[in-house]
C-alpha cells in the first residue's frame, strides 16, 4: 500500500457527475472525491481556463463568451469532452464538473457513456441558497500555478494570498465579477437547472446539502457514491 494509487479505494468505474450552481462546491468536492478514488478530474471550467492562458484558438474563442457569463456552444465543449473521455485514465471511472451544462450536453454524454461501455451516471446535485452561492464566488481565490481553490471567508490560505501547495499567487477569476455572477447564475436556471428533472427522472440524480462545511459535505458525497455504485 505505498503509492497513491494503491492506497486509493477501488474505482467506481462510473462516471460521477456534480450538478449544481456556480459557487455550489462542484469542483472542490469532485477534486476530494477523484482524488479518494484515484480517477480523473475534469472541469471543463478548467479546460477552458487552461485555453484562454496558452491562448490557443479555443481559448480565444471562448474567452469573450466566459468573460459574459454565458455557456461556450455545445460543439466546442462536447469535442473537447470526447477527446478527453477517450483516454486511457478514464477507463475505470471519471468525475465531471461543470458538464453537462445543457440538455444537449447531457445526451450526447449518454451516448458517450455508451459507446465507452460505462453503466448508469450517479449524479450529485449540490443544492444551495443563492445568498450563500454570492458570498462563496465573492470570496474565491484560485492559484494562479496549480488551480487550487480556496475561500477568504470559508477556506483562508495558510499565507494571506499564497497557495498552501506552492506559493503560487491567489487571484480573483474574471468571472466572478458581481455582475457576471448574476449573469451566470440566469445561464444555469435557464440552460443548466433542467438537467435536474432530466437525471431525477432516470433515478440517477442525489440531493446533496451544499451548505455544510466542506468535510461534511464530502462524508455525504462519499456514502451516496458508495450506495449507487453498490446497487
Ligand atoms: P463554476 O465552477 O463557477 O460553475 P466553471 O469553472 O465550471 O464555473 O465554468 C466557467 C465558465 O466556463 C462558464 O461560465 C462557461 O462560460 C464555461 N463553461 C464551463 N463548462 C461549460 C460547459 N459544460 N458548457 C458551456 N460552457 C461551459
Ligand atoms: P463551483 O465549482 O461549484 O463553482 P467551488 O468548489 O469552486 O464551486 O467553491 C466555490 C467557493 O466556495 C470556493 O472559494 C470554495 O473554497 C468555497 N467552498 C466550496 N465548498 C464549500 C463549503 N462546503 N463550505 C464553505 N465554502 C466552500
Amino acid at each position: 500500500m505505498g503509492s497513491a494509487a494503491a492506497m486509493a479505494r477501488t474505482a467506481p468505474q462510473r462516471a460521477l457527475i456534480f450538478l449544481g450552481p456556480p459557487g455550489a462546491g462542484k469542483g472542490t468536492q469532485a477534486r476530494l472525491i477523484a482524488e479518494r478514488y484515484g480517477v480523473p478530474h475534469l472541469s471543463t471550467g478548467d479546460m477552458f481556463r487552461d485555453h484562454v492562458r496558452r491562448d490557443t484558438e479555443l481559448g480565444r474563442r471562448a474567452r469573450p463568451i466566459m468573460e459574459r457569463g454565458e455557456l461556450v456552444p455545445d460543439e466546442i465543449v462536447l469535442g473537447m469532452v470526447e477527446e478527453r473521455i477517450a483516454r486511457p485514465d478514464c477507463r475505470m471511472g471519471f468525475v465531471l464538473d461543470g458538464f453537462p451544462r445543457t440538455l444537449a450536453q447531457a445526451e450526447a454524454l449518454d451516448r458517450l457513456l455508451e459507446a465507452h461501455g460505462f453503466g448508469r451516471p450517479v449524479v450529485l446535485h449540490l443544492v444551495a441558497d443563492e445568498a450563500l452561492l454570492l458570498r462563496r464566488l465573492a470570496g474565491r481565490r484560485t492559484c494562479k500555478l496549480c488551480g487550487a481553490v480556496y475561500n477568504i471567508y470559508d477556506r483562508p490560505p495558510q499565507v494571506p494570498g499564497r497557495c498552501d501547495l506552492d506559493g503560487g499567487e491567489l487571484v480573483e477569476r474574471p468571472d466572478d465579477r458581481e455582475e457576471v455572477v448574476r449573469q451566470r447564475l440566469a445561464s444555469y436556471h435557464r440552460q443548466t437547472r433542467p438537467l435536474v428533472d432530466y437525471y431525477r427522472a432516470r433515478g440517477v440524480l442525489v440531493d446533496v446539502d451544499g451548505t455544510a462545511d466542506i468535510e461534511a459535505v464530502s462524508r455525504q458525497v462519499v456514502a451516496l457514491v458508495e450506495r449507487a455504485a453498490a446497487s
